[in-house]
């Protein structure tokens, strides 16, 4: 392995889910729904892989009818208009719209901001770029409004603002954030677009949450600000919007000129997508409104349901505003130590979880907090509980 690699070695996730299979416990680890997106969209793939569509190389840049679906998708909820021709690229998954696009914008020697703690392959995919990440900490924070506590992870614009420097390339931004559950609110968006403006940044931003919001937080795309929409390129995934992790099928949109630089390395790495499914997203983002609506309903109770039972289980519980992921201080189990207690976990209570220190390069900072995911059957959480109720 080379030394960009070295570092790395195996993904927490492919650890955790065989940890989870070996020692029968269930799996809040990897964010992976255990129940299937919906069955007219399954039958759109069906049908598409019967008719011949999509059977053998699809176009590079995907389908004509994903990316206009695409395209429309963000018109509709967020009014970015983007041509379906220029300005859209389907990829492998959001995966490989990290990659491609980390790939295709980089430098070697140039620094990229990224908020700690941030999902994995980011790291990964600056290194084998060539870049260097440098990471802002999304701090914990607590207030108390009207008797009730909120907890958040949030950004310190100061030390986003002193990261910067005449190297940097790059902000890598991800809201709905994986795994603090952090939706960045326009106050700090505005200010990242600030920043990028004044600084002449290109902006990335993972947004395959974007569905997963909940109460009162609201998903508002970096691209929707001022002077962004240029400068920004937005990644989206069905894997994460419609419960079809292993579909791999994500998007990137973005003006001509970055969406043929992203396009430049997505050739390169899996040339084009899988097919069939490309028709069957496509129908998928034209679900109406109540899908979503229905689907973040459900995530909503589940979302109550395990932060509810962690808390009584004994966590501090930073109650998420986006996304399928809780993430949970481990200190007043007395413990701090979040990797010990994930490899103890099977063991002890018959569950898998994250430590988010993985996530993190300031180790120390992440050390004591753990990511449950919730995107599992109801039964399945309660079970979970019971089994986590019995460590205090
Ligand atoms: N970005 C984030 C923040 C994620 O959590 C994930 C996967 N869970 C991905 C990207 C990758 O998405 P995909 O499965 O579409 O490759
Ligand atoms: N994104 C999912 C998570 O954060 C897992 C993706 C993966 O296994 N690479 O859990």
């Amino acid at each position: 392995l080379n030394r960009r690699l070295a570092e790395f070695g195996t993904t927490i996730f492919a650890e955790m889910s065989a940890l989870a299979l070996s020692t029968g416990s269930i799996n809040l680890g990897q964010g992976f729904p255990d129940t299937d997106g919906p069955e007219v969209i399954r039958e759109a793939a069906v049908r598409a892989l019967r008719d011949g569509r999509g059977n053998q190389y699809p176009p590079g840049p995907g389908i004509p009818e994903l990316r206009t679906a695409i395209a429309a998708h963000q018109e509709r909820r967020y009014g970015l208009t983007y041509a379906p021709d220029t300005e859209v690229l389907v990829t492998a998954g959001a995966t490989e719209a990290i990659a491609a696009t980390l790939l295709a914008l980089l430098e070697p020697g140039d620094e990229v901001i990224a908020l700690e703690p941030y999902y994995d392959s980011y790291a990964a995919c600056i290194a084998m770029a060539g870049g260097t990440r440098v990471p802002v900490t999304l701090r914990p924070h607590e207030e108390t409004r009207d008797g009730v506590v909120h907890r958040r992870f949030r950004l310190d614009l100061d030390e986003l603002r002193d990261a910067v420097t005449d190297n940097t390339r790059l902000l890598l931004i991800n809201t709905p954030h994986n795994p603090t559950g952090t939706v960045l609110t326009r106050a700090e968006l505005t200010a990242i677009a600030e920043l990028a403006v004044e600084r002449d940044l290109l902006v990335v931003t993972d947004e395959v949450y974007e569905h997963l919001v909940f109460g009162e937080a609201e998903h508002i795309p970096l691209a929707t600000l001022p002077g962004m929409r240029g400068r920004t390129v937005t990644i989206g995934s069905a894997g994460k919007s419609f419960s079809f992790t292993g579909w791999k099928v994500g998007w990137v949109t973005a003006s001509p000129e970055l969406v043929t630089a992203v396009r430049s390395a997505k050739q390169f790495l899996t040339y084009v997508s899988s097919g069939p499914f490309q028709y069957a997203v496509a129908e998928a983002l034209a679900l109406p409104d109540t899908y979503f609506q229905a689907f973040g309903a459900d995530m909503l109770a589940k979302r109550d349901l395990l932060s509810a039972g962690l808390t009584e289980a004994g966590f501090k519980v930073f109650q998420p505003a986006g996304t399928y992921f809780v993430t949970t201080d481990i200190r007043p189990l007395g413990e701090n130590d979040g990797f010990a207690f994930c490899r103890a976990l099977p063991e002890r209570a018959g569950v898998v979880a994250i430590p988010n220190a993985v996530f993190y390069d300031h180790r120390e900072a992440g050390a004591p907090f753990v990511r449950f995911a919730f995107c599992k059957k109801t039964s399945v959480l309660e079970e979970a509980v019971s089994r986590l109720k019995t460590l205090a």
